[in-house]
This record gives C-alpha cells, sequence and structure tokens, in this order.
C-alpha cells in the first residue's frame, strides 16, 4: 500500500499564536523565518510563546510585561485577553511600546511584575549583569521570565566585528550556553528549554548537519553544552507542528525567581 511520505501534503502545521493551521510556513526552516501565512509570526515567537505558555501554567490576569515585542496588534490583542499585558521597549523607536525600559535601570517598583518575557534584547544591553539584576528585582517571588537570544555559538564573546540586527541597534554580545552561570548569579533558577530533537542530536542519536550552517557554529553549541542545564519543553511531533526546525537553533532560558 502507498504511503504518503511523512509530513508531506497533510494540514499538519499549526499556529500557536493565531491558531492557523496549514501544510506548510512561508520561508525557510530557520528561527527567523518559517512565517505563518495568517499572523506573520517566525518560529522563535512560537517558541517563546510555548515555552511560556507550557511551563507556566494557568497565570491568568498575571502581570506580563514583554520587551520589545516583533509582533504587533493581533499578538498584543491576544495576550491582553489573558494576561495584564504590557510591551516596552529601549527608546520606542525601532519597535511599538507600552512603556519605555532600560533593562539596565528599569524604572518599576520591586516585585512590579509576575512575569518577564524578553526576545533578542539583552545582546543589545552593555551591562548584562546589572540587566539581570533589575531584572531579578522588579519580577515578585514566585515570578519568571523567558529569555532569548540569537544563540550562534557555544560560549559568550562580544562580536569580532560590528554587528547589527535589521532594526539597526548594535549587537553587544554573542551568547553562549554559559549565559546561564549570569541568570544564576543574579539569583534566578534556570534551564534551558529546548526540543527533543536537540536532545538526541546531543545523545549522539542524530547526525549533526553536513557542511556549513550560516551563522550557527553547531559544532561548539554541542561542545558547550551541559546536559543537565537542560529541559525538554517541546517532544518531535509539537516540534514539527510549530516548525521548531532546525533544532539547534531553538533555545528559552526559564528563568524561576525564588
Ligand atoms: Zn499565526
Amino acid at each position: 500500500m502507498w504511503k504518503r511520505p511523512k509530513g508531506q501534503g497533510l494540514r499538519d502545521r499549526w499556529c500557536n499564536v493565531c491558531r492557523w493551521t496549514g501544510s506548510a510556513f512561508l520561508g525557510s526552516a530557520h528561527t527567523e523565518s518559517a512565517n505563518c501565512p495568517q499572523c506573520g509570526s517566525i518560529a522563535r515567537d512560537r517558541f517563546l510563546l510555548w515555552c511560556f505558555t507550557h511551563r507556566a501554567g494557568k497565570m491568568r490576569g498575571a502581570r506580563v510585561i514583554e520587551t520589545s515585542p516583533r509582533l504587533g496588534g493581533e499578538y498584543r490583542s491576544y495576550m491582553q485577553r489573558w494576561f495584564s499585558y504590557r510591551t516596552s521597549d529601549f527608546d520606542l523607536s525601532a519597535h511599538r511600546g507600552d512603556i519605555q525600559l532600560d533593562l539596565q535601570n528599569i524604572e518599576l517598583p520591586d516585585a512590579a511584575v509576575d512575569v518577564v518575557l524578553t526576545p533578542h534584547v539583552l545582546e543589545h544591553v552593555p551591562d548584562t549583569e546589572r540587566a539581570l539584576a533589575e531584572l531579578f528585582r522588579v519580577i515578585a517571588p514566585g515570578g519568571r521570565m523567558y529569555l532569548q537570544v540569537p544563540l550562534l555559538q557555544g560560549r559568550t564573546a562580544p562580536p569580532t566585528e560590528p554587528e547589527f540586527h535589521a532594526d539597526n541597534t548594535p549587537v553587544l554580545w554573542r551568547f553562549g550556553w554559559d549565559l546561564i552561570d549570569l541568570l544564576r548569579a543574579a539569583g534566578f533558577t534556570t534551564s534551558a528549554l529546548v526540543t527533543s530533537e536537540f536532545d538526541q542530536l546531543l545523545r549522539g542519536e542524530l547526525s549533526p548537519p553536513e557542511g556549513p550552517s550560516g551563522e550557527f557554529d553547531v559544532g561548539s553549541l554541542i561542545e558547550d553544552v551541559r546536559l543537565g542545564d537542560l529541559t525538554i519543553v517541546a517532544d518531535d511531533e509539537q516540534s514539527r507542528r510549530m516548525g521548531f526546525e532546525p533544532c539547534y537553533h531553538f533555545a528559552t532560558w526559564e528563568c524561576l525567581r525564588p
């Protein structure tokens, strides 16, 4: 009997931001691509929301701040239906935001928020330790943070040549897995959330990609990771449905405020 090749022609792709289903995301399988045809989410947007909703459980009404979210109106109104949701930006130029916040000097009282979502902002902040101390201060005990940065290499270093993101903000840090040490030093209980496929890659059950992998130094991402720092947050089926591919593109740091 003829069998349909796995994953082809099925309407089995799903956007957890807008609930779209269909047969394919747009663009390549990449953390910065695989756009949802309906809401425009890219793969890392979906991974961040998945990490938060899958891990945090029922937090309806929680005070959530997201720093410089990429997505606009539809996503923000979705979040506002569930949470007391506000967005911030450093200077409100590259991104729209409800409030202006410098992570190194957050103008909020202690314990003012329950959840911080911070995608791709920390690499633009000069003083990482100061920013993490401020985030720890404004998150209420029992609260949490989901943090994403571009993870291109195993160990943290400044860029070797000037580097800018699409919105013209300079990249000051290229973080590696050792970011977790800074998060713990700031007081958070932390693990890096990854997919089951990445775990299989680390355990040698899958072969690493052959040839160049764009900006990603896959060798050092495999070599410098500590298995005990990882928590699997999506199985193979979930990763395929939401487009968390290739697996080594996806990590979110979960930071619990004791
Ligand atoms: Zn969508």
